[in-house]
């Protein structure tokens, strides 16, 4: 069971408002938005430009009625645990106070501009790093990257998603953003809390419907930002989805962070593999450790049960080995695979009954544990002595 916008406004009626009536009547909820065990809440104690802005005090006692209120309600429906914030706004809509996950403690308030970065990653607080590219697009690069990303986080990591695909950002979609309003913070991007990954996308900072022109030392700019102005709090990984192709924007990108390696996503035809040996090329020209190739839309399994090659199964792998890459493993052609992209619930391709039969999970779960086992790897090569590359 999973939290429904619904449900959470008819539990926030129980909460009283400051001058009487409970906060649902009077108007304070201006939004809710709530994706499996996570919600966020918008409220406002203004209703007009001329109302006195409520007291810090007020709205942090208010902003703690309401996780409490919530917190017990989704405990007696059996959902838990869940991650809930809570953000009060003024009449323009600006953030004035924000409560619960992500917000910052008030005994020590977070400083407002970003410390000197010391992690080996180079972002504070994450360990690791992992680009996924691919040499060209469509062959699902952003769809391997969000379930890689929820596949490490089912494992217990605490994993984030940057949609570095800045010209055509698909993670508001694939993990059903769309309800969701995107929080800045004393100029810190607040990551939304889904599927048990925090992830960040040009997608909900844009207009979705126009189109996205950036010029190279812009789209490098806007991608900094994003990785660099977001609080990500502590993560063990840190998945990004690239650009597609080898052009100027994915190598600066890749380039401009301290990577612990790159995943190269390929389907099994002949052409696609020439592009994703040049991804892979393009990895190594720069420092970057490849971690390993993933064949996509390898097979299709139809409803027969048999599996049909449509692109000639086995040609990633097979470019792998020529490379002397590792091979993190094949994903099928899958209807269930594109019907949770769509409809932002990539959670349900880790279940069985949810995607289309047991082939779809076990391939993710191979693929996790493979990328897992090639980072560990990774990071003991790379230890203490790993090459620092260059930001431009
Ligand atoms: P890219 O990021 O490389 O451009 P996407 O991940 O956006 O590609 O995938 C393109 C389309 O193909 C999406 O609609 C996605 O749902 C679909 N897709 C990707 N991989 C598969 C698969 N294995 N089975 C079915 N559909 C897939």
């Amino acid at each position: 069971m999973s939290l429904t916008k619904d449900q959470i406004r008819a539990w926030l009626m129980n909460v009283p408002h400051p001058e009487g009536g409970n906060i649902v009547e009077r108007g304070s909820v201006v939004n809710i938005a709530a994706c499996d065990n996570n919600a966020s809440v918008r409220m406002t104690l203004v209703q007009g430009p001329n109302d006195p802005e409520p007291s810090r005090e007020t709205m942090l006692a208010l902003g703690g009625r309401i996780d409490q209120v919530v917190r017990a309600a989704a405990m007696a429906s059996g959902i838990e645990p869940i991650v809930l914030s809570v953000e009060f706004v003024d009449h323009n809509g600006k953030v004035i106070a924000k409560t619960g996950a992500g917000a910052p403690k008030e005994s020590s308030p977070a400083p407002k501009q970003a410390p000197v970065q010391q992690s080996a990653s180079g972002i504070d607080g994450v360990k690791h790093i992992i680009a996924v590219g691919a040499g060209k697009g469509g062959v699902g690069k952003s769809t391997i990257s969000v379930n890689l990303a929820v596949g490490l986080a089912r494992k217990g990591h605490a994993v984030g998603l940057l949609d570095g695909d800045i010209y055509g950002p698909s993670l508001p979609t694939m993990l059903g953003l769309d309800a969701m309003d995107q929080t800045v913070l004393d100029g810190a991007l607040q990551p939304f809390l889904v599927h048990g990954v925090k992830a960040v996308t040009m997608g909900k900072l844009v207009d979705a419907d126009k189109p996205l022109i950036w010029r190279g030392p812009m789209a490098h700019g806007a991608f900094t930002q994003l990785a660099e102005r977001t609080q990500w709090g502590e993560l063990d990984y840190l998945v990004i989805d690239l650009p597609p192709g080898t052009g100027d924007v994915p190598l600066t990108m890749a380039q401009s962070l301290k990577l612990t390696g790159a995943v190269v996503v390929c389907t099994p035809q002949k052409v696609a593999q020439d592009d994703a040996v040049r991804a892979a090329k393009m990895f190594e020209q720069l420092g970057v450790e490849v971690l390993g190739v993933v064949e996509n839309m390898s097979y299709f399994i139809g409803d027969d049960g048999k599996e049909y090659d449509i692109f000639g199964r086995g040609g990633a792998e097979k470019m792998a080995q020529r490379l002397g890459l590792p091979f993190l493993g094949s994903v099928p052609i899958n209807t269930a695979l594109r019907q949770n992209s769509d409809s932002g619930d990539p959670s349900a391709n880790f279940d069985a009954e949810t995607a289309g039969g047991g082939q779809l999970p076990k391939a993710l779960e191979r693929l996790v544990q493979n990328l897992e086992g090639q980072m560990n790897l990774a990071s003991l090569k790379q230890g203490r002595s790993r090459p620092t590359l260059t930001v431009r």
